[in-house]
């Protein structure tokens, strides 16, 4: 019989669990790491006999906005063992990816071959492609490339019972054919094709650059094709999990051009980007002036900085590849002569591209630096309305609406994005320890919602819904709701997949989770006292944006997390074990030693405070967790004797043979170790590329 996943209960794994980029903090009963797809379908086999399954919840990279991966039920990370490219057939321009690899590191191994796979998130170095798919994702490049579905050929998932099951387009005869077989599978195809689906143009769905994410109904039945990718694209893990893709590859493009222009105000930016469109860019991204300002401590800035000067306005960037990117001087002079902005420069180079994109990679991270509010407030931009999507001739005004709306509650935000396809980031700072700000989630969010509604919009435009979809009923139409839930049923009756979110089952009465339901990380930090939150400031300052999660060995990050992929191992986990240690210090002695045994671990090399957009600095936070842990546990004899390191220094240099013969068993006393040899590239393939012309 095959083996089920090992359940790991104890505290430390289950916190770091417990958080992702979004206000919220749940913290799992249980985390399964499995190996194969074998283990999962045992797993889910064996829930499903229950009387009273556990909610299952898949999770990727872990850089939800909005708590799409958390649950305080059963966590399944599939990033961790389950992240290898099994094949690439280059002719046919495809792969097939197991759902936890990196999407970062998948391009890396398709670039030698001139290929990349297209959906573009800032995250692209720690999401995975599993997660990417479950959001049907879109970024930077969504005007031409679209959004993740359009790149997916063909997955592999599991439902509820364990049984495997494969969503691909297929004929309308292949479709009864299948509906036909006895089993699980069968049925699910007979319940997809028993749906009435009414004509696109009547389900009500918004009408967007980048169209609508979660149960694409519209593109289920279409061209005499039953295509159930529609659906499972942007579930959000609420219809399975995804076990393996097989996913379309684009060349990369040769020529591509950047170009910087200046304006002295956000709404000129926006107004120029509608106009610019007809230029043919891939993408035209935008910063706010706040956002700018924050982008000066960006690592990468001075590229940006060289560009632009002394600007302390708004910016747009625009990038060209292929036709378009030839002409270079009618793109300026059409910059030029719509007026608004105030300077332009191409950028060329590949290496000072990249930096310029960078600074907008780490915009999100930039922002959450800084904290306002005064002696007792401690605010700082956070995540809850932040990606809405308006049609982009409505982007101008609606932002002027969204401006007002802040800036009526008192709040600071910055805000940037995809001006390209009328999605706007914004984070308005909030203090979340306070009971009054955590009101302002919901209040923000429904005027937020009313707004975006008037102008015909979405506010989750590109990250998915998370917490944020018990507000379906006032964007679709009831009979379109109702055909969504029948969806959820017909995978998933007895709502074992990410509860909560997205639609329930039909005959199912409780509701979905409202933003201000679930428990709210500031509300935990709230049993912290404020001193002591101070003392560990960067601790509470973490926003769980992931950037510590990455393996690339170009960019400079936290070693034991790239040695070990281990969640606990990095900054992030870190500052989410030293903020549960902190809220019952003492309380819980095994922890305490965990905590102190992962600490050990940490190399104190700085990584996280020079490249954490928020300053993250464990090493400082561990010195204060070691002064306050030795007053209650001895040190040991190593410790004492580092401290005389100087004098035994000194002492040996007087008698050097015997100081030799004495250095081997020293070194075991005082507990050093040489570093391994680094390891080299990861290993990130299973099969080699084939198809090669
Ligand atoms: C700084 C920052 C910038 C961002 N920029 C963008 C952007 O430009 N565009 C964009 O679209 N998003 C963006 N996001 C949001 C986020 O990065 C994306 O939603 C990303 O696709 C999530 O991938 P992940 O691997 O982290 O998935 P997770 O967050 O772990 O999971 C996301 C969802 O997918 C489900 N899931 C994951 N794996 C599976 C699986 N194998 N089977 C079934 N379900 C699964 C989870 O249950 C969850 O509901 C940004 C986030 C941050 C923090
Ligand atoms: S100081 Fe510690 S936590 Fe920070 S990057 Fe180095 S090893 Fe990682």
């Amino acid at each position: 019989m095959q083996q089920e996943i090992e359940w790991h209960t104890d505290r430390v794994t289950r916190t770091v669990y417990a958080t992702d980029n979004s206000i919220y903090q749940l913290t799992p009963d249980r985390v399964g790491l499995p190996d194969d797809a074998a283990q999962i379908a045992a797993s889910l086999r064996a829930n499903f006999l229950l009387a009273e399954p556990k909610a299952i919840v898949a999770r990727g990279g872990g850089t939800g906005t909005n708590g799409q991966s958390l649950t305080e039920a059963t966590t399944v990370d599939l990033k961790r063992n389950m992240n290898r490219l099994v094949h690439v057939d280059v002719e046919a321009m495809t792969a097939v990816v197991q759902p936890g690899m990196v999407t970062a590191e998948l391009n890396a191994e398709l670039a030698s071959h001139g290929l990349f796979w297209p959906p573009h998130t800032s995250t692209l170095n720690r999401a995975t492609v599993g997660g990417m798919i479950s959001t049907d994702a879109a970024g930077k490049g969504s005007l031409v490339y679209g959004r993740a579905h359009r790149h997916v050929e063909r997955l592999v998932m599991l439902l509820d019972d364990g049984t495997e099951w494969i969503a691909e387009p297929v004929t309308e005869d292949e479709a009864e054919r299948r509906a036909n077989e006895p089993g699980r599978g069968g049925q699910l195809w007979r319940a997809l094709l028993d749906m009435t689906i009414p004509e696109a143009a009547n389900l009500g769905l918004p009408e967007l650059a980048r169209g609508f994410s979660g149960y694409g109904l519209d593109r289920l039945r279409v061209d005499g094709r039953v295509n159930p990718i529609a659906l499972v694209c942007g579930a959000e893990g609420t219809l399975g999990i995804l076990v393996e893709a097989t996913i379309s590859l684009s060349p990369i493009p040769e020529l591509t051009r950047l170009v910087v222009a200046s304006y002295d105000t956000f709404g000129d930016a926006l107004e120029d980007a509608v106009v610019l469109r007809e230029t043919g860019p891939i993408a035209i991204e935008s910063f706010d002036e706040t956002t700018l300002e924050r982008g000066r401590s960006s690592p990468a800035w001075p590229a940006l900085g060289a560009a632009i000067g002394d600007h302390h306005g708004a910016v747009l960037l625009l990038e060209y590849t292929g036709e378009a990117a030839e002409d270079v001087e009618g793109i300026m002079a059409t910059i030029e002569a719509t007026g608004r902005s105030i300077a332009r420069r191409e950028i060329e180079g590949a290496a000072e591209q990249s930096a310029i994109w960078k600074v907008r990679a780490d915009a999100v991270g930039l922002l959450a630096k800084v904290s306002v509010g005064g002696p007792e407030l401690s605010a700082r931009p956070t995540a809850f309305v932040e990606d809405c999507a308006v049609p982009v001739a409505e982007m101008p005004s609606f932002i002027a609406g969204f401006r007002k709306t802040l800036d009526d509650a008192g709040l600071m935000y910055g805000m940037f994005g995809h001006a390209d396809v009328g999605c706007v980031h914004v984070r308005p700072a909030l203090d979340l320890t306070d009971p009054g700000q955590r009101e302002l989630v919901a209040e923000v969010t429904q005027k937020v919602i009313d707004l975006v509604a008037k102008h015909g919009g979405l506010v989750w435009g590109e990250h998915g819904r998370g917490f944020r979809g018990a507000h379906i009923d006032q964007v679709l139409p009831p009979e379109t709701v109702m055909l969504m839930r029948r969806v959820k049923s017909a995978f998933d009756p007895r709502d074992i997949f990410n509860p909560g979110k997205l639609y329930r089952p039909l005959d199912a009465t409780s509701p979905l989770l409202d933003v201000d339901d679930p428990a709210m990380r500031g509300e935990l930090d709230a049993r912290v006292t404020l001193t002591v939150r101070r003392e560990y400031d960067s601790a509470f300052a973490c926003n769980g944006n992931g950037l510590c999660h990455h393996y690339s060995a170009d960019e400079v990050m936290c070693p034991s997390y790239k040695a070990t992929g281990d969640p606990a191992l990095s900054p992030r986990g870190r500052v989410d074990l030293l903020r549960s240690w902190l809220s019952d210090k003492g309380g819980d002695p095994g922890f305490e030693d965990s905590l102190a045994a992962n600490l050990h671990e940490c190399l104190s090399c700085s990584a996280c405070s020079g490249r954490c957009p928020v300053e993250v600095n464990v090493p400082e936070l561990k010195s204060r967790f070691f002064d306050d842990y030795h007053t209650r546990n001895r040190r040991p004899l190593s410790h004492h004797l580092m401290s005389r390191f100087e004098e035994m220094a000194v002492f040996a240099s007087r008698i050097p043979r015997l100081a030799g013969l004495g250095l081997k068993p020293a070194e075991r006393l005082l507990g050093l170790a040489d570093l391994p040899a680094p390891k080299g590239k990861r290993d990130t393939t299973l099969v080699k590329f084939t198809g090669q012309p």
